[in-house]
């Protein structure tokens, strides 16, 4: 099995890292030809504009669609989550579109939980990640966006106490608000190997 993460910015490297952990073929993706032979996508988390705009000019944006479109498994978090959505709420006073790749039923609220002060972690409830291990996921929030509303075809798989929506799945379709790269605990990449596999 090959992974391929986004790298263009932000926390590829930390992907990269525990996919290889699991035994899995990890490789740097930064041109479409990269894209060709993968078993699955990971976009990670940074800076949504950023990583939409390098996209754009590496004319990633209209392959990455086409993979998920195609039904190849596509994960994106934090940052990632965003430019998979296909709603973007408007952010500020903003009303400059961001390039997306934009497939998945979900609107996605950029910078919900404040500013970088405002980053925080938390321990989630994931069931369907348990398996034989019933602990709770240790999940790290840094300027996270959050899930406002999701379509009839997406699945939630996590959720705050206040029933803030931090993760989800549509199909091949992962999206996480936080960052299950930076902690130790694998399960989250082991749920998205299943789905590559
Ligand atoms: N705040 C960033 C954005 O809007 C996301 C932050 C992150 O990926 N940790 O793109």
């Amino acid at each position: 099995m090959k992974i391929g993460v986004l790298a263009l910015q932000g926390a590829f490297i930390e992907h990269i890292q525990m996919l290889r952990t699991l035994g899995v073929e990890a490789v740097e993706v930064r041109l479409p030809e990269q894209l060709r032979d993968l078993d699955g996508l990971i976009i990670p988390g940074g800076e949504s504009t950023t990583i939409g705009k390098i996209a754009t000019q590496y004319g990633l944006i209209e392959p990455i669609r086409e993979m998920a479109l195609q039904g190849k498994p596509v994960w994106g978090t934090c940052a990632g989550m965003i430019v998979l959505a296909k709603d973007v709420g408007m952010t500020g006073h903003s009303t400059m579109r961001q390039p997306l790749v934009g497939v998945m039923d979900v609107r996605v609220k950029r910078n919900a939980f404040g500013r970088q002060v405002d980053s925080f972690e938390t321990d989630l409830d994931i069931p369907e990640i348990n398996n034989d291990n019933q602990s709770k996921f240790h999940a790290v929030f840094i300027r996270a966006p959050l899930l406002e509303a999701v379509g009839p075809g997406v699945q939630v798989l996590a959720k705050l106490d206040d029933d803030t929506i931090v993760a989800a799945r549509q199909d091949n379709l992962l999206a996480t608000s936080f960052h299950p790269e930076l902690t130790h605990d694998p399960r989250l990449h082991r749920y998205f190997l299943n789905m590559a596999k």
